[in-house]
């Protein structure tokens, strides 16, 4: 720490990313990427702008967003593109946050969020789950403050269904919603529709997960025109060229590719269904996910050790060390091979006494 630092920045809890380790080749299950590869279509695309790059980008972002306009049955205006969704949510507590109106979101959900309202030094609300891990929409009114959701939950991979996020938005028309659906692609319903009925809901997405583009950095931010035009007043006070060529390039086609994800993300369903059945059959309580992940936890075993264990065999999965949820590791759904590989390191990791 230099003695530049602003005052208010000396104890910021900054977010810790999963590992990206370099000592040697692992199964890497810790951080939800895709385990395919971006589709044929996106790696042209991303070739061929490679020529043009002593240009700057399209600050509007004009081909991408009519594309996604198309695909979405929506106007350009109601979306915004941010360098990964991430940018999306940190503009948004920029943007509608100050020290009148803070953040409320689940207590288990995103780490990133308690970091923006750190940094934006916010009134924050951390809103414990229910018992089995779930989030109660009632939980969420009357708080007189905005909110922030991750649908599916992460690390939990719980689903919240259209009307409960319907409750929350109808007993908050004062505050800002937002709809986090980093995981949506795999199995859930989006709110999308909902945006034409309230103009308090921001719906956030990324191609990190779904759509195999986790190093590009890209994401949606889908409202109300007001809302993307509040969004667009302070990327243009930070980041105006936010989206390189390259990104805007992969986006566009990752678009037009939209078969080649979905046939993806079925198999990644059905991977995650193995992976259920078989940690399940070994003694494992695994909650029910409709993300790309798994959160699962064994008597025998805790998630630490199991997490260690793991990566001794090769295989890096995450666990988080915040008491209500050590005892779970989460899983990251890759291919049927990787997930095989998985079972068995755990089968004989658990038959060797946890060791
Ligand atoms: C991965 C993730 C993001 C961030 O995605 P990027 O687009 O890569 O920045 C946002 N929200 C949740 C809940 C995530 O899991």
């Amino acid at each position: 720490m230099s003695r530049f630092l602003r005052k208010a920045f000396e104890t910021l809890d900054v977010y810790v990313p999963g590992e990206q380790p370099r000592d040697k080749k692992y199964i890497k299950l810790n951080t939800n990427e895709s385990p395919f590869p971006p589709s044929r279509e996106v790696l042209d695309a991303v070739a061929a702008e490679a020529a043009s790059l002593q240009l700057y980008s399209d600050p509007e972002c004009t081909a991408l967003r009519q594309t996604a306009a198309e695909q979405f049955g929506l106007q350009p205006e109601n979306i915004f593109c941010g360098n990964g969704s991430d940018e999306v949510l940190n503009f948004a507590f920029m943007a509608f946050c100050d020290e009148s109106k803070g953040m409320a979101f689940p207590a288990i959900s995103y780490g990133f969020y308690p970091v923006f309202g750190d940094l934006y030094g916010l009134d924050c609300t951390a809103v414990p789950l229910c018992g089995n891990f779930t989030i109660d929409p009632a939980d969420y009114f009357g708080l007189n403050k905005n909110i922030v959701i991750a649908n599916p939950n992460a690390p939990t991979g719980l689903l919240l269904g259209i009307e409960q996020i319907r409750a929350i938005l109808d007993n908050n028309r004062s505050n800002l919603v937002i709809i986090d659906e980093a995981y949506i692609d795999f199995g859930g319903k989006s709110c999308l529709p909902l945006i034409a009925e309230y103009d308090n809901l921001l719906v956030v997405q990324t191609f990190s997960k779904s759509r195999s583009l986790a190093g590009a950095r890209l994401g949606f931010g889908f409202a109300q025109p007001e809302i993307i035009a509040d969004l667009n007043r302070v990327k243009y006070s930070t980041n105006p060229y936010n989206i390189n060529r390259e990104t805007l390039a992969a986006g566009e086609a990752a678009l037009r590719s939209q078969s080649y994800y979905d046939a993806n993300c079925r198999t990644i369903m059905d991977n995650r269904d193995y992976t259920t059945e078989a940690l399940r059959a070994l003694g494992f309580e695994v909650l029910p996910s409709k993300a790309n992940f798994i959160f699962a936890r064994h008597s025998a075993i805790g998630g630490n050790e199991l997490y260690l264990s793991l990566k001794e065999k090769g295989i890096l999965v995450r666990h988080f060390s915040r008491p209500e949820i050590s005892d779970f590791v989460r899983i990251t759904i890759g291919t049927l091979a990787q997930m095989q590989t998985l079972v068995d390191a755990v089968r004989l990791i658990l038959s060797q006494g946890g060791n």
